[in-house]
């Protein structure tokens, strides 16, 4: 596929994904899991953020660093995205969080957004869209475009499956939104689930058995 995909390659990364496929896995390693896998995702998405040249005074002398600059926003798609915001905002504590709620209608499989919390004018350079699942594309793209209308920059993707009938919509709608997964599954089943994927990311994080 085209090379603004990015899959993680890491055996962290693996072993958790198959953590949070197991339909055994507690509510706990899921969202555990799901921290963890958001973060080493941010960190793959973030190797081109612009660095500012700082002087450090070690206990021992003066020298050289760096500190990361511009104005990142974390756009989690209500519900499931909710589970990806804490862990990146460890490394990255001022983000600013905007949250989108957009649903499935369940006949049509489009998008349809129910709440959104942005302000009048962005104030950031950058976006990241957080939502575990990219499985028909419907959701993303609808905040991909909400996003450029908000008049954003660069904007990202970040989810931990995604099905190839998600990423083509994405990358056809929006290919200068990179898009960065855990694990590129096989297909969507005929309610528009990911196979094998981890069923439905929102229960799994907080309201299922
Ligand atoms: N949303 C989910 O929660 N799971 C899927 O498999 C697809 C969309």
């Amino acid at each position: 596929m085209r090379e603004k995909l990015h899959v993680l390659n890491h055996p962290l990364a693996a072993s958790f994904l198959s953590d949070i496929r197991d339909q055994h896995a507690s509510r706990a390693v899921v969202r555990h899991r799901i921290r963890a896998l958001a973060l080493m995702l941010f960190y793959e998405a973030t190797r081109d953020l612009p660095q500012q040249n700082v002087k450090v005074t070690t206990p021992l002398t003066e020298t050289d660093g760096t500190r990361v600059g511009g104005t990142v926003g974390l756009v989690p798609i209500l519900r499931a995205g909710l589970g990806m915001v804490d862990g990146i905002l460890e490394v990255i504590p001022d983000a600013r969080v905007f949250h989108l709620g957009v649903f499935r209608d369940e006949k049509t499989l489009e998008p349809v957004e129910y709440y959104s919390k942005l302000t009048q004018h962005s104030p950031v350079d950058r976006a990241f869209i957080l939502d575990p699942m990219l499985a028909t594309g419907g959701s993303a793209c609808h905040a991909a475009t909400t996003l450029k209308n908000w008049g954003v920059k660069q904007i990202k993707y970040l989810g931990l499956f995604g099905a190839p009938e998600g990423i083509k919509k994405l990358s056809d709608a929006h290919p200068d939104v990179e898009i960065y997964l855990g694990a590129v599954d096989s297909h969507l089943n005929d309610r528009g689930y990911i196979v094998p994927g981890m069923g439905d990311a929102g229960d799994r994080q907080f309201s299922g058995e």
